[in-house]
């Protein structure tokens, strides 16, 4: 069972990091960014407070952002473990979950001011699937056609640079503080966000003291 968070300012790669971690080893990723959307998306109770805040790239509250983490990890489906992303953003986050989960640790992913706001202004979504690309690292083949299904490629309402510049502003003032917290109870692992994607998960892996590469199987041999 492995229980982790993972922070870094947004355009970072967490989200990204975050996937292939729970790939690897079949963990539940849990974003909060992710059940905001579907939430906006699917005209729930609380959908208005979200997207007035989510659009101006302000936090939601911590009370709706407690009651969902706290609804989401009910559900116990995560049977060798969860992996956080875009949670705690703040300090009363940080304090309600430790008080209530043990983890084993924290990722950060650290990247300049500058690398965000160039990734984030680059940064496209498939609205009819999902995925994420990148008009510099990930290009679609057909420009704003999502290469899997074929859908309309869009700018997140929330990647303007006014909503890019608050976001940042909440995390170095907010969110920075909370890596000190973590670093104190010493769950802290901090990789370079800068490198490719392969790197980023090499070095998450090994810092988290995962063998990298996995040791070969017997079976493997046989080809
Ligand atoms: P993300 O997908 O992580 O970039 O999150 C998108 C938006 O959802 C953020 O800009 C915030 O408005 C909101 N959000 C996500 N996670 C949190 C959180 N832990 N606390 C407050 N707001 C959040």
């Amino acid at each position: 069972m492995h229980k982790y968070v993972i922070m870094g300012a947004q355009g970072c790669g967490k989200g990204t990091q975050a996937k292939l971690l729970a790939e690897r080893f079949d963990l539940v990723h849990i974003s909060v960014g992710d059940i905001f959307r579907w939430n906006i998306q699917n005209h729930t109770k609380l959908a208005a407070r979200i997207k007035r805040c989510v659009d101006a790239g302000e936090l939601v509250g911590d009370d709706i952002v407690a009651q969902i983490v706290h609804a989401r990890l009910a559900e116990h489906d995560w049977n060798f473990g969860f992996i956080l992303d875009g949670f705690p953003r703040n300090h009363t986050q940080a304090t309600f979950f430790l008080e209530s989960y043990d983890i084993d640790a924290v990722i950060h992913v650290a990247v300049s001011d500058d690398v965000v706001k160039q990734r984030i202004m680059s940064r496209r979504l498939c609205q009819r699937c999902g995925l994420d690309y990148n008009l510099i690292h990930h290009r679609p083949e057909v420009p704003d056609r999502c290469d899997v299904c074929g859908g309309e490629l869009v700018t997140r309402d929330d990647d303007n640079e006014e909503a890019v510049e608050g976001r940042l502003r909440d995390y170095r003032e907010q969110t920075e503080p909370v890596l000190d917290l973590f670093a104190r109870k010493e769950l802290i692992v901090t990789v370079d966000g800068t490198e490719s994607v392969e790197a980023v998960h090499q070095a998450i892996l090994t810092a988290l003291g995962h063998a990298w590469p996995p040791p070969s199987r017997p079976d493997d041999a046989r080809g």
